[in-house]
Formats: structure tokens, C-alpha cells, sequence
């Protein structure tokens, strides 16, 4: 079979030996600038800038309330040049006029301390202004990929854009566009869940939202965007925040890479690494990924940024480096243009040394401070109006701050975020159980009820999100579940009763026994029982887990509930797919509202009243067993019958519920899918269109979903896998005719020789119930 190899403009991007454009064009006046300030500043400067403090270095421990402390100050800026800070000031959200007068301030003195040139501040705002007070929480980015809707994970980082610089905050820390592919990883709920395309298209427009288009000026209400976390984060092989992954490298560039290479191409000035190591290498020390494919292949001018106290992990915990000085040397040498150190000026000193030594020269040290430099010139953070900012002016410049308008934008963005996973129909009249029908006695319980902590998730108000409930009450007027339920179908019709905890074990929270008679009592008077199950917040390591099932007490309260008799909705809020098996066949109906934030509570109320459709659809595979953990684009021997003869050869997918999966209230009816080019070549984009009607009596939003199956190829092929996507909206009656471009190079894979190739052969192209097939020829 003859390959082609391809020359596209897509595909190139992705070999080594390819020239191409610069990711990001170069702009004379932002370089001019930033050799200006490079000729500027001392080796010592110089390195400084490359150093990355926590703010809780430069924080009086002694006072309960933030202070700065003076000290610290003049080590940090005065003596080491730091160029960067990060994290939130005693760990909890601050109030805009706090941030924006430390920054304003640390801005002043770093300036002064190194020939202009001020630090940049960097926050993991990551669904919305997460760590500033009163501002817009938004689902987070798994929610967002349940959309399927390309304009939301835009208009949710340029409102956490535009609410971050008005508090002077230049940098945040998002988004995460590690595949969320292993279900155990406490991260998943960060990513765009587990597909390549999805993740490629959403985080593309989060950079557009966080940046605006132009990367050479950002405008003074967006945001520098990190992608992070550089690359297959969210595959540990034990399940185990900032464990080994074990990716071949043909299968990191196929996957792994594309997302960072789509949002690299769409403008994004930096880059964070993953923690971990892969094969054996950490990938703080990994020249080839980072040097090679990032800055070389992709022609790339932007930073990369540590993640936290990992270049210390190279020596201290992976064994990789003898000494701390011997694992700066090697992470620099690697492409690490800056290190989140972030607590000892250590590394600068031992930064210099290295220098001193011809270790790491100073075409690299030039290297690291033209790129942040340039970071900082691509903000205007060297031009002091940019910044120089008063809370007054700051107020008067972004009136639109935490405003009605943005809080129902994420009221609808919500509801869009959230799945129907299953509808039955019951009573004697046999219609499907939701929506619920207005004057029906509820009863509403279970440990994400009346909880906003568990809606909102990590890195809301805290690292953990455990102040939630505490916090987010005094900001504004938020409604849990239960409260939003209350509010749209009638106190008097609503009964809220907590039944369980998540789990025994959880922290910081009274574990109360389940009063299961009181229980069965309340769901007996009432017509249905609404479960809200799932998980309470958490981030990181913290949130690991020893098995992804669902505690034993969830269970056992959902098995309660429906030997009262009365159908039961399972309300899911969690980051990550708990299996549910054995209490999913109880429940006559199942919403995921993933992780919804402050406004779920209303959104859900509503689409549970009819007065929306649902139109989310499963950004992962929602796992049946815990044994049998799989992706959708599955290689065809995961999914087999049994084999003639007597080997007893059977692997068959069983899923609870699948990638894409989702149902609606209104009926649709898909039907003319037609392609412009049966047989196409490297190079061609196909034209596929499809008409989709709603046959059904509600409107609604479609996403249409191209997905391609290769029938035969030199790599065992993937099952099948996204290649396009366009939310439509749909009246009652209406068909729309939905166009998809499909580019004959995104039909290519990565091969043995790690090349990506389009091999001639047939390939099926399908949407919902309808196919074709296309025959790529030599
Ligand atoms: C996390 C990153 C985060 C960084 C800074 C790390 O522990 O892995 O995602 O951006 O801390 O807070």
C-alpha cells in the first residue's frame, strides 16, 4: 500500500522536517522592543526574570488580614529581579480592589528593581474570575465540552478575561487541554473530556476568548491564556494525580499534541508542563517535546512556564537529576523558559552558577527572557498606563463587572452544559417521566442538593473549593439545586431532605447518619424523587481515588428511594464518571449537569420543568465497570464477539453510557447525508451536509456530529473518531441542511516511522443514523 505523506498545511505542522509560518507572526515594533529591554538587563536581571515566586513568599504570615511584607520585598525584587508572581493571597478569592492594588504595587517595585521591567502576575482563573471575589463562575471546561457549542468556552474566557484585568491580573493559568482519557484522574473535570477534535475546537476558541485574535497586542480586557498542562497530563496508568503516563510517541503526537498545536496556531503566548514523567522522562527534561516540537516544529516565540516546584521533582522525587542545581540545568537546557519555583531565589543563584560554569549558556538565558519579555511587551505590561490603575479608574474601565447580563449568560450556559442520559416513560398514561409536570410533589435530596460546593467544584474561591458554601452565599444570590427547584415548582410542592453524605470518609464536613424512615416517609407522599448524587469538590492530588465507584451510602440511598415506589431522577454532579451500574436500572430517568457552578441550580430547575430542552451531549465514555476503562476511538479487538474455533475470544464494549451520547425532549430525524467527492485526494476538503429536522413539539439545539471510520490501515485503525461538529438551532418543524468540512488530511494518522500519513483506501463517514462512503485513491 502506498502512503502518502503528507505536505498539507495541517498535517506539516506535524513533522519534523516541514517549514512552515510562524505560529504566531512576528511583529517588528513588539521585537524591537523586546531586544530594547533585553540589552537592558544584567545576567542577574536576566535570570531573575526566569524565576516564578508564590505571593505566600512576599505575604506577613503574622497578620490575619493580606499584607505584604516589606522584607521579603527587597529580597525578592531589590536583590533577585523575581519576574514573576503567582497564586491567591492567603489562598482564598480576593476582592477586586485587593488584587489590583497589589498588583499595581508589585508592579511599581518590581520596575524599579529591573531596568523597567515589571513582574507578571499569574492566576488559574480557570471557569470563570475563580479566585476573585463576586465574580462570574461559569461551568467548568468538562460542562463546557458537554455543549458542544464553540461560542461557549469563547464568551467564558473573555468575561474571566475582562473580570481578571479589572483587577489588573494579566495572566491565568487555563485552559487545561490534557484529553481527560482515564476516569480515575482527579483532574478530568478540568479537560475538555477525552477527544482529540473537542478538545482541539473548544480550547482554540478559549485562547480567541482569553486573548482576542490579535497575540501580537493583546487588548487591555483580555488575558495572556497557559495552555496547559504539556502534554497526556490526563493519562496516569495508576489513576493517580502526577503519575507516569506511558504514551508512544507516535500516539503523543496523534492525539496527545494536537490540542496545544490547534491552540499554539490560534495565538497562544504560553505553555505549562505536566508535572509528570512519560516512559521514564519527565517531561520538565524532555528537549524533544519541548524544544523540538513546541518551539521548533511549530515555530512558536511563546513561554513555557513550570508547573509548580517541578524542576525541584526532577531530582527530589523522580530520581532523574543528582541535585536541584543539576535538575535546573537540565530543565533549561530542555526549553523551560521560566520555573515555577515557587518558594526559594535558590534557583537563581544556582541558575547563575550554571551560567558561570558554560553549562547553560547564555544564548539560552537570551533565549528564555526574549520570550518573556515578549509575553510581557504582548500584554503592554512594559507600558506603565497599561497598569497604572487606581480601583477608581478600574471600576469606571470595566463597569460590566460580575453584571445581571454576564450572570445569565452563565444561567444559560449552564443549561447547555448539562446531558439527558435517560428518559423512560411511566405512569398509566405512559409518558416519559421528565419534564416533570408543573404541580408535582417533589422530594429532593441527596448530598449535592443544597450544595454549592459540590456544583462549583476545585478552583472556586480555593484551591479545593471547600469555602464554597461559606463564600459564595455572601457574593450573591446563588440557588442550589434544591432552593432552584423550590423556586420553580413552589415551596409547598418541594420537600429537601440531605439523606447521605458523598462518603464516609469526607473532609470537613459532619457526616450525619441517613434517617432512612424519614426518607422513605417523604419519597412515599411524593410523585417523584430528584437524587442528586455524585461528588463533593476537590483538585489535584487530594482528589485521588482508590476506586471509581460510587460510594456504598449513595447507593444504598438511591436503592432506598425506589423501594418507596415513586420514579426516580438521578441528578449527576461530578468531575469525574462514578460508576453507577447497579443503581441505574432503579432510576427512570438520569441528567449529568457535570459541574454547572452557581447557576446550575436555576438551569437545572428549568430543564427539568420543559421550559428548555436539553442539548449537551457526553464529552467521555461514562465507564460501566471499573475493570473495563475505555475511550471511544477504541481499537476494533476491545470490541468483539466471540472467535470460530475454541478460543474463546470475546472483548465486548459495554459502556453505561457513550462519547456523544445525549438525549432530548423533542424527537429529530436525520436524513440526505450526502459528501461532494466520493473518491478525494491529500489535499481536498470534503463537503458532507446532512438535513436534520425536529420532528418533535419543543425547539431545541442539534449538535450534528461528523465522525469517520478508516476501514483498513498499516496501524489498527481507531473505531472511529470526531472530525466535525456545528450546533444548529431547530424550531418545532424545522430541517435544517447542516454543511461539515472535512479536510482529507484530518482522515490521516500518525504512523510506525511517526509520520503522519493518509493511506488510499475506503473510509466510512457517518452522522447519527446516516452514512457514506468515501474512497481516498492513490
Ligand atoms: C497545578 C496547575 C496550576 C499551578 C499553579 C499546580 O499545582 O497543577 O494546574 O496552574 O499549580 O497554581
Amino acid at each position: 500500500m502506498k502512503k502518502i505523506i503528507l505536505m498539507s498545511f495541517l498535517a506539516a505542522a506535524c513533522t519534523t522536517n516541514q517549514v512552515q509560518q510562524p505560529a504566531i507572526p512576528k511583529d517588528e515594533q513588539v521585537e524591537k522592543q523586546v531586544e530594547k529591554a533585553l540589552s537592558n538587563l544584567s545576567l542577574d536581571e536576566k535570570i531573575g526574570q526566569m524565576c516564578e515566586l508564590t505571593i505566600d513568599v512576599i505575604t506577613d504570615g503574622q497578620s490575619q488580614d493580606f499584607r505584604l511584607n516589606e522584607e521579603a520585598l527587597q529580597k525578592v525584587f531589590g536583590k533577585y529581579h523575581v519576574g514573576s508572581i503567582l497564586n491567591v493571597p492567603k489562598g482564598v478569592a480576593q476582592k477586586p480592589e485587593v488584587w489590583s492594588t497589589l498588583i499595581r504595587r508589585l508592579n511599581q517595585l518590581s520596575m524599579e528593581a529591573c531596568a523597567g521591567v515589571p513582574q507578571i502576575y499569574g492566576v488559574d482563573q480557570i471557569h470563570g474570575a475563580s479566585y476573585t471575589w463576586g465574580a462570574t463562575m461559569f461551568p467548568q471546561e468538562v460542562g463546557q465540552a458537554a455543549s458542544f457549542n464553540r461560542d461557549i468556552p469563547r464568551r467564558v474566557s473573555e468575561i474571566a478575561a475582562y473580570e481578571s484585568r479589572a483587577c489588573l491580573i494579566p495572566w491565568v493559568y487555563s485552559p487545561v487541554m490534557d484529553l481527560g482519557r482515564q476516569p480515575l484522574w482527579s483532574r478530568m473535570w478540568e479537560s475538555y473530556g477525552e477527544d482529540v477534535y473537542l478538545n482541539c475546537e473548544m480550547a482554540r476558541q478559549a485562547v480567541l476568548g482569553y486573548q482576542g485574535d490579535n497575540p501580537n497586542h493583546i487588548a487591555p480586557d483580555r488575558v495572556a491564556a497557559c495552555l496547559k498542562h504539556y502534554m497526556a497530563y490526563g493519562v496516569p496508568v495508576s489513576g493517580k494525580d502526577r503519575t507516569p503516563s506511558s504514551v508512544t510517541e507516535r500516539e503523543m503526537r496523534e492525539k496527545f499534541f494536537q490540542p496545544f498545536r490547534a491552540a499554539i496556531q490560534a495565538g497562544a503566548l504560553s505553555v505549562m508542563v505536566n508535572s509528570s514523567v512519560n516512559n521514564g522522562v519527565p517531561f520538565h527534561a524532555n528537549a524533544k517535546y519541548l524544544n523540538t516540537w513546541l518551539k521548533e516544529e511549530l515555530q512558536w516565540d511563546g513561554m513555557i512556564v513550570t508547573d509548580w516546584a517541578d524542576i525541584n521533582n526532577i531530582c527530589l522525587r523522580d530520581h532523574v537529576a543528582a541535585t536541584k542545581k543539576d535538575a535546573i540545568c537540565m530543565a533549561i537546557n530542555a526549553g523551560i523558559d521560566m520555573s515555577m519555583v515557587p518558594y526559594e531565589v535558590e534557583f537563581c543563584d544556582l541558575l547563575r552558577e550554571l551560567v558561570n560554569e558554560g553549562r547553560v549558556s547564555k544564548a539560552r538565558i537570551d533565549d528564555a527572557v526574549r520570550r518573556i519579555l515578549r509575553l510581557k511587551i504582548r500584554l503592554g505590561l512594559l507600558d506603565k498606563e497599561t497598569w497604572d490603575k487606581d480601583t477608581k479608574s478600574l471600576a469606571e474601565e470595566f463597569p460590566n463587572f460580575a453584571c445581571e447580563d454576564f450572570a445569565r449568560e452563565a444561567e444559560q450556559m449552564a443549561e447547555e452544559c448539562m446531558v439527558l442520559l435517560k428518559n423512560e416513560n411511566v405512569g398509566t398514561e405512559g409518558n416519559a417521566l421528565l419534564p416533570l409536570k408543573e404541580g408535582a410533589r417533589i422530594l429532593v435530596c441527596g448530598p449535592n442538593a443544597d450544595n454549592l460546593r459540590g456544583m462549583n467544584g476545585g478552583w472556586s474561591y480555593t484551591w479545593q473549593g471547600e469555602r464554597t458554601n461559606e463564600l459564595a452565599p455572601q457574593m450573591g444570590q446563588y440557588s442550589t439545586f434544591q432552593k432552584a427547584l423550590k423556586e420553580r415548582f413552589g415551596e409547598a410542592n418541594v420537600q429537601y431532605l440531605q439523606g447521605v453524605q458523598w462518603d464516609e470518609k469526607d473532609f470537613n464536613l459532619d457526616h450525619q447518619a441517613a434517617d432512612w424512615n424519614q426518607l422513605t416517609a417523604a419519597a412515599r407522599r411524593a410523585d417523584v424523587v430528584i437524587a442528586c448524587i455524585g461528588e463533593n469538590s476537590y483538585c489535584e492530588t487530594p482528589g485521588n481515588i482508590n476506586d471509581l465507584n460510587l460510594s456504598d451510602n449513595q447507593k444504598d440511598m438511591v436503592r432506598l428511594l425506589a423501594q418507596a415506589g415513586k420514579p426516580v431522577v438521578l441528578v449527576l454532579a461530578e468531575g469525574r464518571p462514578r460508576i453507577l451500574r447497579e443503581i441505574e436500572p432503579l432510576c427512570q430517568a438520569v441528567v449529568h449537569t457535570f459541574l454547572p457552578s452557581n447557576y446550575g441550580g436555576t438551569a437545572l430547575a428549568r430543564l427539568l420543568a420543559g421550559d428548555s430542552d436539553f442539548t449537551g451531549r457526553m464529552p467521555y465514555t461514562y465507564p460501566k465497570y471499573t475493570g473495563s476503562l475505555v475511550t471511544y476511538d477504541y481499537k476494533p479487538c476491545e470490541n468483539m464477539g466471540q472467535m470460530e474455533g475454541n478460543y474463546n475470544y470475546d472483548a465486548v464494549m459495554d459502556v453505561q453510557w457513550p462519547f456523544g451520547y445525549g438525549l432530548h425532549y423533542t424527537t429529530l430525524s436525520y436524513a440526505n447525508m450526502q459528501v461532494d467527492k466520493t473518491n478525494f485526494r491529500q489535499g481536498d476538503i470534503l463537503k458532507v451536509t446532512v438535513d436534520v429536522t425536529n420532528t418533535g413539539k419543543c425547539a431545541t439545539k442539534e449538535s450534528v456530529l461528523l465522525f469517520s471510520s478508516d476501514l483498513v490501515a498499516s496501524i489498527t485503525p481507531d473505531n472511529r473518531r470526531l472530525r466535525a461538529f456545528e450546533k444548529v438551532d431547530l424550531q418545532p418543524g424545522q430541517t435544517k441542511t447542516v454543511t461539515l468540512q472535512l479536510p482529507a488530511s484530518d482522515l490521516s494518522f500518525v504512523d510506525h516511522n511517526d509520520q503522519w500519513v493518509l493511506e488510499p483506501g475506503d473510509f466510512r463517514l457517518f452522522i447519527a443514523d446516516q452514512q457514506v462512503m468515501v474512497r481516498c485513491d492513490k
